[in-house]
């Protein structure tokens, strides 16, 4: 008999399944475009509830759309969840989210293989929306199971065609019942692709998720005045984008001098955007991120007194708006240090990290010890055509989910 520390999933099986399911909304760069409850989400689903039963889940869909696949455990009580979501951006890659839902599944065709049950029981999930591409905001199914969300908001959002969540829920066919929403569960794991470049930095196939960090969006609204390029001498100017060039820079260095920060400016507006004529006004975004609280605090404190200095330096006037936070969200101890022995036993070296990036393991925290596993994106590319993960990778990913699951199942 083989004993269950020599269980392994079938990387080839899972291979083959993950091209399959990226056939569906192919798009001819190579990437996939899947949006949630278009008709191609409505085929991946269809694709992957078929695996599900094949696999002896026993399926069920909630009123979010959420698929749930069941396995019984010798036991009654919570289950242990774990998934990840099918739906992708647009022109988006073939593991992000996929990885995590048919790494699942493969998980659970191994146990089947090898007789293997646990004391808890399993429950594979694909979440509905992860995205927030098509219906804002992102991870709005997940929201809605941990409470962050009620069924009339989440309905309710609507697509740039006038689209309501609902109405695209009930055509597609997966409008199912309140009640068939994944109860609070004993964990929530997800394996998913790490979506930056730290894996690969280190050489390290997978990493042990130890949460998400924090992100605050902040709006820069700079005045100066517009006035004719020639006739102003410089010291005159109230050049509104070269105040922004000194705030951007300042930004930059702000993140730099802090342990573990990032700083973007994504987005910048400059009015009125003519050649010979000096801006007279700046709208930019900037986005913070941080693991820490405190130092996600630091870096706001930071921009104000920046703003204040810049506005003094070139008398133009400087409004920051900060209109949108996320909280930094630590996973469960309990469940990153199961990732982390499941690794251990597999012999692969750990590495721990922080996802820059929201996924839906933030919501289950909220009513469940949560914990993810990372496997090593090619380029740190994601979001696009061009994301990779080797077999292998995505493989030893799969097996430590396979026991992580165990460890937090138990097996019978
Ligand atoms: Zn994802």
């Amino acid at each position: 008999m083989t004993s269950v520390v020599d269980v392994t999933v079938d990387g080839e099986r899972l291979h083959a399944s993950l091209e399959r399911l990226a056939a569906i909304g192919a798009t001819p760069g190579g990437g996939v475009t899947r949006l949630a409850l278009t008709d191609e989400d409505k085929a991946g689903r269809d694709l992957v509830r078929s695996w599900m039963e094949e696999a002896e889940l026993a399926v069920r869909v909630d009123d979010f759309g959420n698929m749930i696949g069941r396995r019984a455990g010798t036991e009654e009580g919570p289950a242990v969840l774990f998934g990840s979501h099918c739906d992708t951006v647009r022109r988006g890659g073939r593991y992000d989210g996929a990885v995590g839902v048919l790494g699942a599944i493969e998980v659970v065709r191994t146990l089947g293989e090898q007789g293997i049950t646990t004391r808890r029981p399993l429950e594979v999930v694909n979440w509905t929306n992860e995205e927030g591409v098509r219906f804002e905001p992102a991870m709005l199914a997940s929201g809605g199971v941990a409470g962050r969300f009620d069924q009339e908001y989440v309905y309710s959002r609507t697509d740039r065609d006038g689209r309501r969540f609902g109405d695209e829920l009930r055509r597609i066919g997966y409008l199912g019942r309140e009640e068939d929403r994944p109860r609070p569960p004993a964990a929530y794991l997800e394996l998913h692709v790490e979506q930056g470049p730290v894996l690969e930095d280190a050489g390290l196939p997978v990493g042990v998720v130890e949460g998400i960090v924090g992100i605050t969006w902040i709006e820069a609204m700079l005045e100066g005045r517009a006035d004719h390029a020639g006739p102003s001498p410089m010291r005159l100017r109230r050049d509104a984008l070269a105040a922004a060039a000194r705030l951007i820079t300042g930004i930059e260095r702000l993140a730099n001098d802090t342990d573990g920060a990032v700083a973007t400016v994504g987005r910048l507006n400059a009015e009125p955007n003519v050649i010979n004529t000096i801006p007279g006004r700046v709208v930019m975004s900037v986005d913070f991120r941080h693991a820490d609280p405190e130092r996600l605090e630091i870096l706001v404190a930071g921009l104000e007194k920046l703003a204040m200095s810049v506005q003094l330096a070139t008398d133009v006037e400087i409004r920051l708006d900060r209109f949108w936070t996320s909280e930094p969200t630590p996973f469960d101890p309990g469940v990153v240090g199961a990732v982390q022995a499941a690794c251990e036993e597999l012999a692969l070296p750990v590495r721990r990290l922080w996802s820059g990036a929201g996924h839906d393991a933030k919501y289950l925290q909220d009513v469940c010890p949560a914990g993810m596993i990372f496997v090593r994106s090619e380029g740190g590319l994601s979001h696009s055509e061009e994301e990779y993960s080797a077999p292998a990778d995505i493989e030893a990913g799969a097996n430590a989910l396979l026991r992580a699951v165990l460890r937090l199942a138990g097996v019978a």
